[in-house]
């Protein structure tokens, strides 16, 4: 038929326009490839846009199709949907000359649709698989959706709290970070990147980015090269050793080069010495951003230095393609830093299978059937549950029973939907979410009376809600009270220089307390919160962050008992502001704040220690530690250590317990920190129950970096500590011997 024949003719075009099989050999394909594209071209495929919101959803912006068309386009920022995805790609790979196909990317941070916590509250759960199964099912709604590449794990170790990024990555620890930095990365990108529910990973922000002077994001770095290779670098060669496609540089300067212009960072150690292969994206219109850090003078000379350095994508600012063309004609850029990029560029979309099938990622009947599913829900209530951190348990008040007459919930965030789901949420809904007050009336059901009332806003100062929250809380027997920050108050560009509950809370707090009635609080938010009032005068605290769509569910299945609180904090609570930094692997310093002197390191005003330590949370049973045990007193310099601890239920209840191990070099030749965490193990144990649980340290767990940051193992006394707090261990040391 005409059909037929036509239908013939356009598939032989199609194939006569397609780039060679992958089958050829990945690097011979995008060799072949690259000899055939114009410089535009090649800066087209570096070059990505931002999609716009619309009605029908998240599309190319005014005069993308004809930039497509033009092969001015690599990969767009935040386009999505099935259909309209693969209508775009149809456009790059049937209408450009080149037919290249088009990489969709996006900000798919913690979850796509179904929405997780926060990442802060998931690296609470210290529960490495489920938070690799959250990225998982993150990777496969949003690939229902036509996505190729996210832009996450954000993988900064954070030790300010004044800086609202730190609610997107995993913390202050290093070991904790690179854990699940790896975990994030292998959820993402699955087991094989060529299957069509896998997303190029994104390890970000490359690197100190949570170094900011002031907690100020964006801000001024500097740190010493120690503190970058102990503390900033760990979970970025952690994520490429995982494989992580793709890294992000930070928008940040580190000691006088702003990190979208680092040669020797981005050069000499991220591709030379750590082998890493794969892209680095700008962020967003950072290559611009040169300018005004002052390196740049024009467009052209940032393009230069972006490419230069090793920045393969431009995120937005155009730059790449409007003015490195005139820099590689007027021989100010040698071409060759081009032709890297683009091979970059075009391996990935080799390596996501784009060039065999080009529309496997645009699937409407996937869409429909993986996106916000039972199953995908389970999971993310299964890790809210694991998230929160019980901070204080005073006369067992949590876990409440379910046989109440009334119960108030009371406080600004008792009822906010959008608030539950945290920033960053890409596809996800306000009506996706379930309230705190919602997941109380459906597990308590219609027997028990369950009062709402919001009190005061959430960060507004209005007091004039307050007296109707007390008359409420009289009538109840026991009162819930919610609060926190709202979502935008932990997020970028939203710093605080208070950790303090905002606006009025802390007197809704005081009011409802001073009726005399049994009062709960659960916190959310995403950094840590100074919340002594509530320390001293409120018997339990729950630490909830932004639970994600299962809020309501999991809080009721954790304040109810059908589940005890397991989570850690991965960050270290200040007792205010004016500890930061304060972090739990500090120095020692020659005059310890503990020494027996007048003369220590502390504060004349509030105590040197932190209000709640990292590592700490409580659940609803107790454990003991016992017999910490070394495999061998002395141990050569090349082995493996063996620790075993003994740790048991001595409560009434079943429960989970995050075993932490920590290290500490005692004599060496340069300061270490008081202790250091080596590792941590997630363990259920029934009442009574005691279990033995063993960890191996390798040599490199061992090793210091020495004077010129060579990494080395040192002869001398170790000391191990094993608890489940940071602040609270018991200890076994060993000692290193020359071989
Ligand atoms: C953020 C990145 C993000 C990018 C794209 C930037 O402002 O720093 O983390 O990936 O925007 O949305």
């Amino acid at each position: 038929s005409l059909f037929g024949a036509l239908l013939l003719l356009s598939l032989a075009a199609a194939a006569v326009a397609r780039p060679p099989n992958p089958a050829a050999g990945e690097e011979a394909a995008v060799e072949a490839l690259l000899a055939r594209m114009t410089l535009e071209e090649k800066l087209g495929q570096l070059t990505q846009y931002r999609g716009r919101g619309s009605e029908t959803g998240p599309r190319v912006p005014e005069g993308g199709e004809a930039q497509i068309r033009a092969g001015q386009v690599g990969s767009f920022l935040g386009v999505y949907g099935a259909e309209y995805s693969r209508r775009m790609q149809q456009v790059a790979v049937e209408e450009s000359r080149l037919g290249i196909p088009l990489l969709f990317a996006h900000d798919v941070i913690h979850g796509f649709r179904t929405i997780f916590p926060v990442p802060l509250g998931e690296a609470a759960s210290f529960d490495v698989a489920a938070v690799e199964r959250a990225a998982r099912i993150a990777a496969v709604e949003a690939s229902a959706h036509g996505l190729h590449w996210t832009f996450a794990p954000m993988v900064d170790i954070a030790r300010d709290p004044r800086w609202g990024r730190i609610v997107e990555g995993a913390g202050e620890d290093p070991h904790l970070g690179s854990v699940l930095a790896a975990a994030r990365v292998r959820g993402f990108q699955g087991t094989d990147l060529a299957a069509p529910d896998t997303v190029l990973a994104t390890a970000k922000h490359f690197v100190a980015y949570g170094g900011a002077e002031g907690g100020r994001d964006y801000n001024t770095v500097d740190v010493s090269e120690r503190t970058l290779h102990e503390i900033y670098l760990p979970p970025f060669e952690a994520a490429v050793e995982a494989g992580v496609q793709s890294i992000m540089p930070a928008f940040n300067e580190v000691a006088g080069v702003p990190m979208h212009a680092h040669r020797r960072l981005i050069e000499d150690l991220l591709r030379g010495q750590w082998g890493f292969d794969g892209l680095l994206v700008s962020d967003y219109n950072a290559i611009q951003e040169l300018m005004p850090h002052g390196v740049a003078a024009t467009r052209t000379d940032a393009g230069i230095l972006g490419l230069e350095a090793g920045v393969d994508v431009d995120m937005v600012s155009g730059i790449y393609l409007d003015d490195v063309p005139g820099a590689v004609r007027g021989a100010r850029l040698d071409e060759a830093f081009v032709d890297a990029s683009v091979r970059r560029v075009l391996r990935a979309k080799y390596r996501l299978g784009l060039f065999d099938d080009p529309y496997r990622y645009s699937d409407p009947r996937r869409e429909a059937a993986l996106t916000l599913t039972a199953a995908h829900r389970e999971a993310a209530r299964d890790l809210a549950r694991k998230s929160f951190v019980l901070l204080k348990n005073e006369g067992d008040t949590l876990p409440l029973s379910k046989r109440q007459g009334t119960v108030a919930v009371i406080g600004p965030l008792a009822d906010d939907p959008r608030q539950m789901l945290g920033n960053w949420v890409a596809a996800g809904r306000a009506a996706d979410a379930v309230t705190p007050l919602d997941g109380i009336r459906a597990a308590l059901g219609p027997e028990v009376r369950v009062l709402h009332a919001q009190g005061t806003g959430i960060r507004n100062g209005d007091t004039s809600g307050i007296a109707a929250a007390v008359h409420l809380a009289r009538q109840a027997d026991v009162v819930i009270l919610m609060l926190g920050e709202d979502h935008e108050m932990s997020a970028e560009a939203n710093n605080r220089t208070s950790l303090d509950l905002p606006g009025a809370q802390r007197r809704l707090a005081q009011a409802v307390h001073a009726t005399g009635k049994p009062v709960v609080a659960v916190l959310f938010g995403g950094r840590p919160l100074s919340v002594n009032w509530l320390d001293q005068n409120v018997p339990s605290i729950l630490m909830a962050w932004f639970p994600g769509v299962e809020a309501g569910n999991a809080l009721a299945d954790v304040l109810f008992g059908d589940h005890a609180p397991s989570g850690k904090l991965p960050v270290t609570f200040p007792r205010n502001v004016g500890q930061v930094p304060i972090h739990y692997n500090h120095k020692n310093t020659g005059r310890p704040p503990d020494a027996k002197d007048k003369y220590t390191s502390k504060y004349l005003d509030v105590a040197w220690t932190p209000l709640y330590p990292f590592g700490h949370g409580l659940g609803y049973t107790t454990f003991r530690y016992q017999d910490l045990r070394v495999g061998a007193a002395r141990i050569g310099r090349g082995d493996p250590v063996d620790v075993e601890v003994t740790v048991t239920n001595t409560g009434r209840r079943a429960g989970d317990e995050v075993v932490q191990l920590y290290l500490r070099d005692d004599v060496a030749s340069v300061t270490r920190p008081v202790k250091e965490l080596r590792g941590f193990r997630r363990v259920t144990l029934q009442p009574g129950e005691s279990r033995t649980v063993a960890f191996r340290l390798e040599p490199d767990a061992l090793a210091v970096l020495d004077a010129e940051l060579r990494p080395v193992v040192e002869p001398g006394s170790f000391t191990v500590f094993a608890g489940g707090s940071s602040a609270d261990t018991i200890e076994a040391s060993f000692e290193v011997v020359e071989d």
